[in-house]
């Protein structure tokens, strides 16, 4: 991690390099605070050591503008000051920074106060990892990896107003496998479970960028696709048909099965007045194709 060192004094900014140097540290320094916030601009450093006094932009301006910037990573500041009375380095602090140091400073508490800002940096980046990694499950169904419920509504809602926007297409494809509590009742739920996860498969084989797939519930899927017209979407639906048809499903004594979906297919264009009744119409061409045998593709007409 880089060190960034703004000192107006020149012996201050060689000494502070020349310390953290020799304690194997990456640094790079600034002449003044404006210069610094150039750098940090271009580069958001994650730890900062910093003069207090400086002509142009002072240490506490410096830092300020830090905190105000907002990274997504946090920034630590060790605050460098002549000034050592309480009432100036509460000042000091209050302006954002961490800690402080008074000068002249003693080489040791420097790298013992650099190690300690490193240890709290590393603490919010296991923080941030823990949280991105908690988002993640929140978003996704356990079985199938895919996204769950309330993910893929949020994202078709998303996609919903950007298509009303741009006068732009949005299909919904909606799928049921069909009989599946035949699956579950004549081989089990582990293998019902497992046919799950091998539809899943399917159904993420070839989307494009913007397609998104979600686990609906149980044994229902559902697909959004951008900028897809009714026709395109048929068509997408009808080969994932086929490839579930096609599907050989391997039983502990080594027999295959294969089981079937079917498929609903609505397009917005301009007809729906949201996201509810598109999905609602998809489902409505579900309930035609279970109707009308299984194993097929219906698409929605008003
Ligand atoms: P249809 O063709 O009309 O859709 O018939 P179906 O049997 O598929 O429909 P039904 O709604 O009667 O049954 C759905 C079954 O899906 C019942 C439920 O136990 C099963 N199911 C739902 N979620 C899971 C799951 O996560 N794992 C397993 N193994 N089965 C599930
Ligand atoms: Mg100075
Ligand atoms: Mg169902
Ligand atoms: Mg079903």
């Amino acid at each position: 991690m880089k060190i960034l060192i703004v000192e107006d004094e020149l012996i201050y900014r060689r000494m502070v390099k020349k310390q953290l140097l020799e304690a194997d540290h990456d640094i790079v320094e600034a002449e003044d605070g404006r210069a610094a916030w150039e750098l940090f601009q271009r580069e958001p450093f994650q730890f900062v050591i910093t003069d207090w006094m400086m002509p142009g932009l002072d240490g506490p301006e410096l830092i300020r503008n830090i905190r105000k910037s907002r990274q997504e990573n946090y920034t630590y500041i060790i605050m460098l000051t002549a000034m050592n009375d309480k009432e100036n380095i509460v000042v000091g602090l209050e302006s954002g920074a961490d800690e402080y140091l008074t000068k002249p400073f003693n080489s040791r508490e420097l790298i013992a106060r650099v190690a300690s800002g490193m240890r709290i940096l590393k603490l919010e980046e296991q923080l941030m990892h823990a949280r991105k990694q908690m988002e993640v499950l929140a978003m996704h169904d356990s079985l199938t990896g895919l996204l769950n419920r309330r993910a893929i509504d949020e994202y078709a809602e998303g996609e919903f107003s950007r298509a009303v926007r741009q006068e732009r297409a949005l299909s919904v494809i909606m799928i049921d496998v069909d009989h599946f509590k035949g699956v579950n009742d004549r081989f089990g739920h582990k293998v019902g479970d497992r046919a799950l996860q091998r539809v899943a498969g399917i159904l993420t084989s070839d989307l494009r960028g913007y397609d998104r797939v979600g686990r609906w519930g149980g044994e229902e899927f559902i697909l959004i696709l951008p900028d897809t017209p009714l026709d395109g979407a048929a068509k997408v639906a009808e080969r994932l048909r086929v490839r579930t048809e096609e599907m050989k499903i391997s039983l502990e004594n080594d027999e295959l099965f294969s089981i079937h979906i079917s498929l609903g297919v609505a397009c917005s264009c301009g007809q729906f007045q949201s996201t509810a009744k598109l999905i609602d119409a998809a489902d409505q061409a579900l309930y035609k194709a279970k109707q009308n045998g299984r194993n097929r593709v219906c698409v929605f007409e008003s």
